[in-house]
């Protein structure tokens, strides 16, 4: 086994990989993809070497693992090219967002969304479909316009709006066609938002739902064992940014992360407290605004470690799925305190995406780092597969092949394509070879 070791965010995915390397330049990219690829035809294919690219390591599957070349490309970051007044930006593959989002307000410019924290990486965020919340708003990866990636002969590869499915194929791939170097964006202009999060009731918010849903953005959390909802919206302001106050700091740090870290240790020790803790953290939360520049807005603070669930069930579904969630808890009486995660998509045209032709909403489920939870996120996710859920590609779920076909209509157009650009199977691992149903063969 080798020395080296990778843990994923959560601690939950291991990797023991030959080698990290962290190339600066294309062409050191380029070398490292042609020697894999060497050592398959020289040697045969028990021999081949794989390449998994790593980010941030914030996905719970192990979509990153790899004992054989882990590339990471924090080496390889830093915008390429901004043209305001066609609102593009053009930017290498191993920028964090936090960067990205600070460099586009230094322009006046800004993502159209963004998910809940911002470390990942511009392509790890992309290729397994990360997505913030807004019903007329759809996953990161529709703002991608072009991008370029490495396939598995080492040869360079641009793909843009000129060529639709191959777009639509490359923007959500979890790396299964390449190693993507550089993306190319659509952005707006900088925008603020004026955020607003009060406690709710669940029965209430449900019945209003449609009408939540006309905020830009609307999430909210709901506390298993209790009616109690965080209700959070988000919309286009032009007030002043509001300075972090008590309430902010209050809300951000102690709220979401330390009261939740006490909550979740005292809930693990004793799982039989757990009703009661809910009901106990539904009292302590209390109404929050802030103004801010949109990527200040969207991301928050994570320091509680977990493992997460995440599937996208057709918005015309959700509310059923959800009642059928709190049933199943209420029924099995999972110890569980972590609040579930509640948001809404539009469709798009990705071929992976779990969009993919549905406005969607999404459920997250949650469990404290070092709990058990495989019991729950099984009794969860057959709720979700009820409801023709697509499982979100960063985070745990137990989909097959016969799941992926049955989900995705062009499961087989994107296998296809994957076999044309990486022919020798480098890019791959066993997670995907058992998700997707690629064998040896690389068929
Ligand atoms: C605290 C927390 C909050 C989160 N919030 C959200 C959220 O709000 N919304 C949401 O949808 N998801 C969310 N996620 C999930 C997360 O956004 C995804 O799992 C995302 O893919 C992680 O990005 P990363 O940069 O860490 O990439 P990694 O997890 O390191 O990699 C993800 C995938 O991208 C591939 N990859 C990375 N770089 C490249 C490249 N250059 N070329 C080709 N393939 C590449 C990797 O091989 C892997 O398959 C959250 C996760 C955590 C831990």
């Amino acid at each position: 086994m080798s020395k080296l070791t990778w843990t994923n965010w959560s601690g939950g995915v291991q990797s023991w990989p030959e080698q990290i390397v962290t190339p600066g330049s294309l062409d050191e990219i380029i070398e490292v993809v042609k020697m894999a690829a060497s050592t398959g035809s020289a040697h045969g294919a028990a021999q081949q070497k794989q390449i998994r690219l790593v980010a941030a390591g914030h996905s719970f599957t192990p979509v990153a693992q790899t004992d054989s070349i882990m590339m990471s490309l924090d080496n390889y970051q830093g915008i390429e090219a901004i043209d305001k007044e066609a609102g593009l930006v053009t930017v290498k593959a191993g920028t964090r967002l936090y960067q990205l989002g600070a460099t586009l307000h230094e322009n006046g410019l800004a993502q159209e969304n963004l998910g809940d924290i911002n470390q990942q990486s511009i392509a790890g965020a992309v290729s397994t479909g990360t997505h913030g919340t807004g019903a007329d708003l759809q996953t990161i990866a529709t703002q991608i316009v072009a991008l370029k990636l490495i396939n598995g002969r080492g040869e360079l590869v641009t793909i843009d709006e000129s060529e639709p499915d191959l777009l639509n194929a490359a923007r959500i791939s979890l790396g299964m066609l390449g190693i993507i170097v550089e993306v190319t964006l659509r952005v707006v202009p900088a925008y603020k938002l004026h955020l607003i999060s009060q406690p709710a009731n669940l029965d209430g918010i449900l019945a209003d739902l449609e009408t939540h849903k006309q905020n830009r953005h609307f999430e909210f959390f709901w506390f298993p064992h209790t009616k109690t909802v965080q209700f959070k919206r988000m919309n286009p302001t032009k007030k002043e940014p509001t300075e972090d106050g008590f309430g902010t700091w209050l809300n951000d740090v102690v709220i979401e992360n330390g009261a939740l870290w006490l909550a979740s240790t005292i809930s693990k020790q004793i799982p039989s407290t757990t009703p009661a803790i809910c009901r106990l953290s539904g009292r302590f939360l209390s109404k929050v605004e802030k103004v801010d520049y949109s990527y200040r807005v969207f991301a928050a603070t994570r320091t509680v470690r977990f493992e997460e669930m995440e599937y996208n069930v057709p918005a015309a579904s959700f509310t059923d799925c959800l009642h059928d969630i709190e049933a199943e808890i209420e029924r099995q009486q999972f110890p569980v305190n972590f609040p579930v995660e509640c948001r809404f998509v539009k469709a798009d045209d990705i071929w992976l995406s779990p969009a993919y032709q549905r406005d969607s909403g999404y459920i997250a489920v949650h469990v404290f780092k070092g709990k058990p939870f495989r019991a729950y996120f099984e009794a969860i996710e057959a709720i979700f597969q009820k409801y023709n859920g697509r499982p979100h590609w960063g985070k745990r779920h137990t989909f097959t092949p016969a799941h992926v076909q049955d989900a995705y209509p062009k499961a087989n157009d994107f296998l296809q394509l994957r076999t044309e650009f990486d022919p020798q199977g480098i890019f791959l691992n066993q997670h995907l070879r058992q998700t997707f149903g690629i064998g040896q063969s690389n068929q």
